[in-house]
């Protein structure tokens, strides 16, 4: 068998700052025991409402092996997208979630990944990985926390001293050895300004959010209607929610801005008067390339009608 050549950290952290990614962190390809079983009983509550996809592939979010026969370890990268504007606050318009304001974050990071596989590749031909970015059977989160960007904040997520929580997540399950990252402690402390502030009581207790209460799970991933009892506590989001992360101190104090201009405001919010009227035509043309297209045309118009009835 022909000997590998090692990939070191620093080979992974210098290509990864180079395609944009602001945080890098290494944790063994270990079962998550006590991750899963939370997610265990977070199902066994019903608190991910009709996210049935969170219930299947439960082997593969235990273990990676499972994903990747290989797997040795998992690289967790992070890319901030956080930008300098705020949200228009006006009758008529709908806020959408931060992370949603540019282009859609999966077409950019895939992008970066496959540039960051074949770069690995080149140092060692024998590299093998499998790469998400939330979406399939991965629990990103575990991994950011496992390897050290981060800790799990109460509003459930993952918190960076350095940067806060406005970035995204991409995992690389890989069968290379790293010397692997500590963990960071949570510094969340006593406060609970996010469940204080969170306008639906989502935040159930401490580091649970309960999905069929959170406004982003009702506008993005619930298929059906709002409830009732939620009138006139959405603030005015039609997609997705901020809450939550925009009273959290650790955004207040340490946001750093975006370095990457795709994730500039292009639907930052939405006339509620133009979604009404709006055809599968002009939301294709309009959201093609966007995260909004998340909530089909029905869901953005189901939205649009719960703000304005
Ligand atoms: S996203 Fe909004 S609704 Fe959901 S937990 Fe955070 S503040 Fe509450
Ligand atoms: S608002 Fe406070 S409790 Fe909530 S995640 Fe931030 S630091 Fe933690």
């Amino acid at each position: 068998m022909k000997s590998r050549k090692k990939i070191t950290n620093q080979v992974v952290i210098e290509k990864a700052k180079e395609l944009g990614f602001d945080l890098v962190g290494f944790a063994p390809a270990d079962k998550l025991e006590i991750e899963t079983e939370h997610l265990k009983k977070w199902l066994d509550r019903n608190y991910h409402g009709t996210m049935e996809y969170m219930s299947r592939n439960f082997e593969k979010r235990f273990d990676v092996r499972n994903v990747l026969s290989s797997a040795r370890s998992v690289i967790s990268l992070a890319m901030n997208y956080y930008t300098p504007q705020q949200h228009e606050v006006q009758n008529g318009l709908g806020k959408v979630s931060r992370y949603a304001w540019g282009k859609d974050y999966h077409l950019i990071i895939w992008e970066r990944l496959e540039v960051l596989e074949e770069e690995l590749k080149k140092v060692d031909p024998a590299f093998e990985c499998a790469t998400y970015v939330d979406t399939g059977p991965v629990m990103d989160k575990a991994w950011a926390v496992r390897a050290g960007n981060g800790w799990m904040g109460k509003h459930t997520n993952v918190i960076n001293r350095e940067t806060g929580s406005w970035f995204f997540i991409a995992t690389v399950i890989n069968n290379n050895d790293f010397v692997y990252s500590e963990t960071v402690p949570d510094f969340c402390g006593s406060c609970t300004a996010c469940i204080d502030a969170c306008p639906t009581g989502a935040i159930v207790q401490e580091y649970v959010v309960d999905a069929n209460k959170c406004i982003s799970y009702l506008t993005i991933e619930n298929k059906g209607s709002i409830p009732d009892n939620f009138k006139n506590q959405f603030n005015n989001w039609l997609f997705g929610c901020d809450i939550c992360q925009d009273v959290c101190p650790w955004n207040n104090k340490f946001s750093v801005l975006s370095g990457e201009k795709s994730f500039e405001p292009i639907n930052k919010e939405i006339a509620l008067n133009e979604i009404s009227s709006m055809t599968a035509e002009q939301f294709k043309a309009r959201f093609e390339t966007s995260p909004v297209k998340r909530a089909k045309l029905t869901g953005l118009k189901r939205n649009a009608e719960f703000l304005t009835r």
